[in-house]
């Protein structure tokens, strides 16, 4: 009844795009939570095609994954278990984000990014432990218990002057790792947004994660316009459609059919793709509206635009005692449109719904 339709050659595209973009910085390319639900593997593989230089997941579990699928690119992982296995991750060649004191001392044998937490508040070393951090891992180098290559930290992505606060409260510490001897091969702030928006937090290496897959890092970003392309299509037969009047609130994402468009009353399908914000049937023109409550008591999650190949509409504007209009032309991208089911974009798509034409996708908040 509904699938997930991953298009690897569009995040191959990205990366190479990106790379493009943020040269001479490196790219890492985020395959965390699955490759945001892509398929960690997939992701992976269809990355390292597109040039990325190393691969970055939250937890061990993930990067052994990799390894265990044959990946041998370089994999940092960053979000550590109290009970983590240092010594697994170091035996599969694993670099180590280090966030503690706790951590550097486990992380015998490893390579390591030391995290400085510059205002984020997630993880990373807080600012007060740096320099006794810096110091003992200059220590543990020195002896050859292990080697830091990275010094790194992630952004609140609060707004620029937020960005250039901790943009330089990053250089202050990356300064301190070089006073107590280290020399970090890589310093790296940036995820998505930065990378694109703030070319001053590119460093030498990027991480990228949700514009790889040809999402939005945030609203005001136009990967479209960079050419990013979603890698993600959901596809989902109709499941019911509805008459409904005009100002019925509901929270169904769905869409009129066409040549209902302009009567006082909506004509609504839905798919089993999705809902999220209640939406109010509109009187006239335009789109989306809903009257339709979802299925069987369950929660259908994450839709944004939807809309219905040229036999769906006809067959629900027939349903709403309408007729059907005149093909609609080619959707942007070119790509064919599914069989059989409607289908909606990820948030990223820039393309027109068909049924309503002026109606984007919209954003859509959830992410891995
Ligand atoms: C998830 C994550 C990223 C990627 O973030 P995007 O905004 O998806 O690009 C980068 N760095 C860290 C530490 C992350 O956890």
């Amino acid at each position: 009844m509904r699938e997930a339709r991953i298009d690897l050659s569009a995040i191959r595209d990205n990366v190479a795009k990106i790379r493009r973009l943020v040269a001479p910085a490196r790219v890492l390319a985020v395959v965390k939570a699955n490759g945001y639900g892509h398929g960690l593997e997939l992701a992976a593989r269809a990355a390292l095609e597109g040039g990325a230089d190393q691969l970055g997941v939250a937890d061990l579990a993930e990067a052994l994954q990799l390894r265990a699928a044959g990946i041998d690119a370089p994999v940092l992982a960053w979000l550590h278990a109290p009970d983590a296995d240092f010594d697994a991750a170091v035996d599969a060649g694993i670099e180590i984000g280090v966030s503690s004191r706790e951590q550097l001392e486990r992380a015998v044998g490893a390579v390591v990014h030391l995290k400085i937490d510059t205002g984020l508040s997630r993880n990373g070393i807080p600012p007060a432990d740096w320099d006794a951090a810096v110091a003992r891992a200059a220590e543990l180098e020195r002896t050859g218990v292990l080697r830091v290559r990275g010094v790194w930290s992630h952004l609140a992505n609060a707004g620029a002057r937020e960005t250039e606060r901790q943009r330089r409260r990053f250089e202050d510490a990356v300064a301190a790792a070089r006073a107590a001897g280290l020399d970090p091969e890589v310093r790296h702030l940036a995820a998505s947004e930065a990378a694109i928006a703030a070319p001053a937090t590119r460093y030498d290496l990027v991480r990228i994660g949700i514009a790889m897959y040809g999402l939005p890092p945030a609203e005001d970003v136009d990967v479209a316009a960079l050419g990013l392309r979603p890698a993600m299509e959901l596809a989902a037969s109709v499941a019911a459609v509805r008459r409904v009047p005009a100002g019925r609130a509901s929270r169904t994402a769905s869409c009129i059919a066409p040549s209902a468009r302009r009567r006082s009353r909506s004509c609504l399908w839905a798919t089993p793709t999705g809902c999220r914000a209640p939406r109010r049937a509109r009187r006239r023109s335009r789109s989306a509206a809903a009257g339709i409550p979802s299925s069987a008591g369950s929660r259908w999650t994450s839709a944004s635009s939807t809309w219905a190949t040229r036999t769906w509409r006809s067959a629900i504007a027939s349903w709403c005692g309408a007729t059907p209009r005149p093909e609609h032309p080619p959707r942007r991208t070119g790509r064919p449109p599914p069989a059989q089911s409607a289908t909606r974009s990820s948030r990223a798509s820039a393309r027109v719904c068909p049924g309503c034409r002026r109606e984007r996708p919209r954003a859509d908040d959830r992410r891995p």
